[in-house]
């Protein structure tokens, strides 16, 4: 299966993402992920993102097609991949069809922005990629990761200007992608719940259905 998963930042697709990959056996790939690795690390292409990033702003396209054709030639996703923050753009996408990747479905997780804004003064996230809420999805030991026992911390991209900022971003250049994908027959839209666990059977059952 090769899936892209779409929504507005902080609508819980890295969460799904996590779940969908478990049940399926498929590799996620995370931009975002990919991007906060390489700020850490200090590479060039880390110090040019982190000013996009810390702005709310998308990270130029060619950049990220780089890195996603990079991730989807490698054998890791021959048996299917799941696509989380990409493509976030029309040029883009088509990026992704000039590469000839087929793609399975593309689905939404619907969050109203109120609810998004809450949502992120509560996100902590470990540098392993694993994140939590301080109220929906808490970790056992109060700001420790319970997957490799780091320190959590809050991402800088989630101060409450930057939000809105992201949230703009997201409806002006990322939403049109679902019209593009509806018109191909690909798109699946699943309701956000408040319950991480509502939200997982839903996009399961999307899912199963294809
Ligand atoms: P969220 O979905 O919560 O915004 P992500 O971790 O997916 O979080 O992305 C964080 C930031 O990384 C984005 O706001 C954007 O600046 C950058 N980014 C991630 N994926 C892309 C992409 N496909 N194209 C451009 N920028 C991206
Ligand atoms: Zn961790």
């Amino acid at each position: 299966m090769n899936l892209i998963l779409m929504g507005a930042p902080g609508a819980g697709k890295g969460t799904q993402s996590e779940k969908i990959s478990e049940k399926w056996n498929i590799p996620s790939i995370s931009t975002g992920d990919i991007l906060r690795a390489a700020i850490k690390a200090g590479t060039a292409l880390g110090q040019t993102a982190k000013s996009y990033i810390d702005d709310g702003k998308l990270v130029p396209d060619e950049i990220v097609i780089g890195i996603i054709k990079e991730y989807l030639t490698s054998d890791a996703c021959k048996n299917g991949f799941i696509l989380d923050g990409f493509p976030r753009s029309i040029p883009q996408a088509e990026a992704l069809e000039a590469m000839g990747v087929k793609i399975d479905a593309v689905l939404t997780i619907e969050v109203a922005d109120e609810t998004i804004v809450q949502r992120m003064s509560g996100r902590r996230v470990c540098a392993c990629g694993a994140s939590y809420h301080v109220l929906y999805k808490p970790s056992q030991k109060e700001g420790i990761c319970d997957k490799c026992g780091a320190a959590l911390y809050i991402r800088k991209d989630d101060a409450p200007e930057t939000v809105t900022k992201r949230l703009e971003t997201y409806h002006t250049q990322t939403e049109p992608l679902k019209a593009f994908y509806a018109d191909k027959g690909l798109l699946l839209t699943v309701q956000g719940q408040e319950e991480v666990a509502d939200t997982t059977r839903l996009v399961f059952e999307a899912l199963s259905r294809l």
